[in-house]
């Protein structure tokens, strides 16, 4: 086999379609798909050494398999994580870095601007296992600093939050965790791995779920968590192995396949999202539009400072009520009504009544979800026809 040993020097687009990549003895071209469940060992001592850690190699593929393998590794080398960890969905991601090192007793603070998800493990199963959590806004750096205390073990936040768009400060907030001896975790999922770089800015731990624009192309689920070797080996690890949350060894396959051409589709729906973003700010029907690249983002300094582009995910109010809102909605023809995101297919969603409808009303109403809210995941189709589709609706 070819040694590459100076993967880390390599520039983000090879780091894409060749970081990780291990090839069977057969020397195929295209990372193989290994779907299998278990492995078998030339005698007994050998199995005793691959489980008493020995030998290096493959166990059981609850725990780790090639095909998963190369996809942590190839998320690593891009993240400049020491270590990734591969599993079944993103919420699975977000749901194991939290609980593979907090305690009842414990205290986490979050951002209270979350995926609903995330919303629901913070505020429903953390109280449930005896862990305080405090949410903030999480645009307010002292509201982060009046929250965090000694108790503090963990921090959460979400940057571009889901669905308004609200950006938060990571290096404040990883600076102030810090003081406090907090660990930070990002879901960086709005931005994928291109857009913002967590670890660079401080964050101890990043989450994924790569079905959004990992995938890209809305077929399979999955999710991954980064960090240190310490924090992978030693608290994620064991936990993923002993409870389950393995990513099938189709989807990383996928995953893998869909990160060869993540920063070309990245570029692509960041060119298109500016054009609609610069459409909609125009139109009288519409009241607003939030948009990180668009200047009248009320954190566009902020947007600058972390991010190297604008994203996919715009968020905008029309004028007039949900019977205006669904109207809209209904007439479109190319855009497709969908609580996804992060696809090749440009999707709509009415947040107030889907991905948000969990949330209690006055919740609702402080992350701006009103029932004129709609969140836009632009896609790779031609910007003028997505514009000419949204010009026909709204008219
Ligand atoms: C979709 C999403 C998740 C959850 O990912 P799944 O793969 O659907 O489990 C978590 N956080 C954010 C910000 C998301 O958009």
């Amino acid at each position: 086999m070819k040694q590459n040993t100076n993967k880390s020097k390599w520039k983000q687009a090879t780091k894409l379609v060749r970081g990780g990549t291990m090839r069977s003895q057969w020397g195929e071209t295209s990372e193989a798909l290994f779907l299998n469940s278990g492995f078998c060992y030339d005698n007994a001592e050998t199995a005793e050494k691959r489980f008493n850690g020995e030998e290096p190699g493959f166990v059981y593929s609850r725990y780790l398999n090639p095909t998963l393998a190369m996809l942590e590794q190839r998320m690593a080398l891009l993240e400049g994580a020491e270590r990734c960890c591969v599993v079944a969905s993103g919420m699975a991601a977000v749901f194991a870095a939290i609980m593979c090192q907090i305690r009842a007793g414990d205290h986490v603070v979050s951002s209270r601007a979350l995926f609903s998800s995330c919303h629901y493990i913070l505020t429903e199963l953390l109280p449930r296992w005896g862990v305080e959590v405090t949410l903030v806004d999480g645009r307010d750096v002292s509201a982060w600093k009046k929250a965090l205390s000694k108790k503090t073990k963990l921090v959460f936040l979400e940057s571009p939050s889901n669905p308004a768009l609200e950006l938060i400060d990571i290096a404040a907030v990883a600076k102030l965790a810090h003081k406090a001896g907090a660990r930070l975790i990002v879901d960086n999922v709005f931005c994928s791995p291109l857009l913002q770089k967590p670890l660079e800015l401080g964050a101890d731990i990043v989450v994924y779920s790569t079905t959004k624009h990992i995938d890209g192309q809305g077929r399979t689920l999955g999710g991954a968590v980064l960090g240190t070797s310490k924090f992978i080996d030693d608290e994620l690890v064991p936990f993923h192995r002993h409870t389950g949350p393995a990513l099938s060894p189709f989807n990383a396959w996928v995953a893998l396949k869909g990160l060869e051409t993540l920063d070309l589709r990245m570029a692509q729906h960041g060119k298109n999202a500016m054009k609609v973003a610069e459409f909609l700010e125009k139109h009288k029907k519409i009241e607003k539009v939030i948009y990180p690249g668009l200047k009248s983002h009320p954190q566009y300094a902020l947007a600058k400072k972390q991010t190297s582009g604008g994203g996919n995910m715009i968020a905008f109010y029309v004028k007039g009520n949900k019977r205006s809102a669904f109207a809209f909605l209904n007439k479109l023809e190319i855009i497709d009504i969908s609580n996804t995101l992060g696809d090749a297919k440009s999707l709509i969603t009415h947040p107030a009544t889907t991905t948000h409808f969990s949330l209690k009303p006055e919740d609702r109403k402080k992350f701006g979800i009103t029932d004129t809210l709609l969140r836009l995941s632009v896609g790779l189709e031609d910007a003028d026809d997505l514009i000419a589709d949204l010009k026909k609706a709204l008219g």
